[in-house]
C-alpha cells in the first residue's frame, strides 16, 4: 500500500452483486437491483483499514442490458475521477455477463495508469457464501496499492487479478468463473494484499491510441457466429442495416464457410474481423484463409466479443484495413 492513505472510487454500475434474491440459497433467477454502492460498502466490516473510499451509483442493470452509450458513460466517469485528482484508483462493480467487454474497453481508453479495477460476483451479496464482499474489499485493497499503477484494466473476482485484454469468464455458475487461456493472470489478492508476479506488454490505458475525447459515438459493429449450415442472412441483414464493422466468430483458426466468403468477396462490404468461436490460441493472418485476398483482418487472440470492441475503436481512428490488422496485432 502507499505510503498515504488511498483514496479509492467505487463506481456501481448493477449485475448480480447488487442484487437481492428473495432467500439465501436464491442463485440464479434473481433480478432487483437492490443493493446501492454505499450499501455494498456497508456490508465490508474494517474497510476502512484499507483506504478512504467513496462511491456513486452510474448505472442499475443486469450486464448484458449495456449498450455501447452506457460504455462510453462509464468510461469518461472513471477517467474524470482519475484526472480530478480525487482518487488514487477506481474500482467498477459490474455484472460479469459482459465484464470482459467493459474491462477491456476500459483498458483500451482511460488514459490514466492509476489502478481501474473492475469486479462483480458470481452469487447475489445477500446469499450464503456470497462471493461479492470479498471480492470488492480484495478490489479495493488493489487499487489502493501502489503496485497496481500501469498494470492497465484489471478483472479482480475469485482472489485473481487479470488483465482486462485475456481475462474470460468460463462458468455459468461458479466462483471461480473469470480464467485467462494463455496468460493474463497479473497477481493474486490474499488477505486484501495484492500480490503481483507479472506486467502487460501490449499497450493500453496511457500508451493506448483510442481517445474518449474523439469519440462521439462508436461506430455499429456486429458479431455473426458460424456453424454447419451457416447462410449468410445475418450477413446481408447486417450489411444492409449500415454495419460499418462485421467480426466473423469462425470455427478452428478463424476458418469461414464459402457462403461468408462469397459474401465479403463482394465490392462494398463492412470491413470484417475473422476471430474464432474456439476460446483458446490464435487467428493469425493468413492462416489457413487468405486474408490478403479477402480483405479480412485477422482476429489475433481476441474473442469475438473482445474483438468488436477493438474494431469499434480502431473505426474511429481509421478505415484502412492494413492500419486495422495492424491495431490487431499491436493490441
Ligand atoms: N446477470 C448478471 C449480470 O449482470 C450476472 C452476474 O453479474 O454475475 O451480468
Amino acid at each position: 500500500m502507499s505510503a498515504q492513505r488511498a483514496h479509492v472510487h467505487v463506481i456501481s454500475t448493477g449485475g448480480t452483486i447488487a442484487c437481492q434474491p428473495v432467500s439465501p440459497t436464491q442463485v440464479t433467477g434473481y433480478s432487483s437491483f437492490a443493493f446501492t454502492a454505499d450499501q455494498l460498502l456497508a456490508g465490508i466490516p474494517g474497510l476502512d483499514r484499507y483506504a478512504d473510499v467513496t462511491a456513486e451509483q452510474l448505472f442499475s442493470v443486469g450486464s448484458s442490458a449495456l449498450s455501447d452509450e452506457n460504455l462510453l458513460t462509464l468510461a469518461r466517469r472513471v477517467e474524470q475521477v482519475l484526472a480530478s485528482g480525487g482518487a488514487d484508483g477506481v474500482v467498477v462493480t459490474h455484472g460479469t455477463d459482459t465484464m470482459e467487454e467493459t474491462a477491456f474497453f476500459l483498458h483500451l481508453t482511460v488514459h490514466s495508469d492509476k489502478p481501474v479495477i473492475v469486479t462483480g460476483s458470481m452469487r447475489p451479496s445477500s446469499v450464503l457464501s456470497a462471493d461479492g464482499p470479498l471480492n470488492l474489499l480484495n478490489s479495493i485493497a488493489a487499487a489502493a496499492d501502489s503496485a497496481s499503477r500501469g498494470m492497465g484494466v484489471m478483472l479482480c473476482l475469485g482472489d485473481l487479478l487479470l488483465s482486462a485484454r485475456d481475462a474470460m469468464k468460463t462458468s455459468t455458475y461458479r466462483t471461480d468463473a473469470f480464467q485467462c487461456m494463455e496468460g493474463g493472470v497479473l497477481g493474486s489478492v490474499i488477505g486484501a494484499q495484492a500480490y503481483y508476479s507479472y506486467a502487460p506488454v501490449r499497450p493500453h490505458t496511457l500508451h493506448s491510441e483510442f481517445s474518449l475525447g474523439r469519440i462521439e459515438s462508436l461506430p455499429h459493429v456486429e458479431v455473426v457466429y458460424t456453424h454447419i449450415g451457416c447462410t449468410d442472412l445475418l450477413l446481408r441483414s447486417a450489411a444492409e442495416n449500415g454495419c460499418r464493422g462485421i467480426v466473423i466468430a469462425g470455427t478452428g483458426n478463424g476458418s469461414v464457410p464459402p457462403v461468408v466468403r462469397d459474401f465479403f468477396s463482394a465490392p462494398g462490404r463492412p470491413v470484417w474481423v475473422r476471430s474464432s468461436r474456439v476460446p483458446g490460441g490464435r487467428v493469425g493472418l493468413n492462416g489457413g484463409v487468405d486474408d490478403e485476398a479477402l480483405g479480412a483482418v485477422a482476429g489475433c487472440g481476441f474473442s469475438p466479443h473482445k474483438a468488436r470492441i477493438l474494431l469499434q475503436l480502431a473505426l474511429t481512428v481509421t478505415n484502412d484495413i492494413p492500419r486495422i490488422r495492424d491495431i490487431f496485432a499491436r493490441y
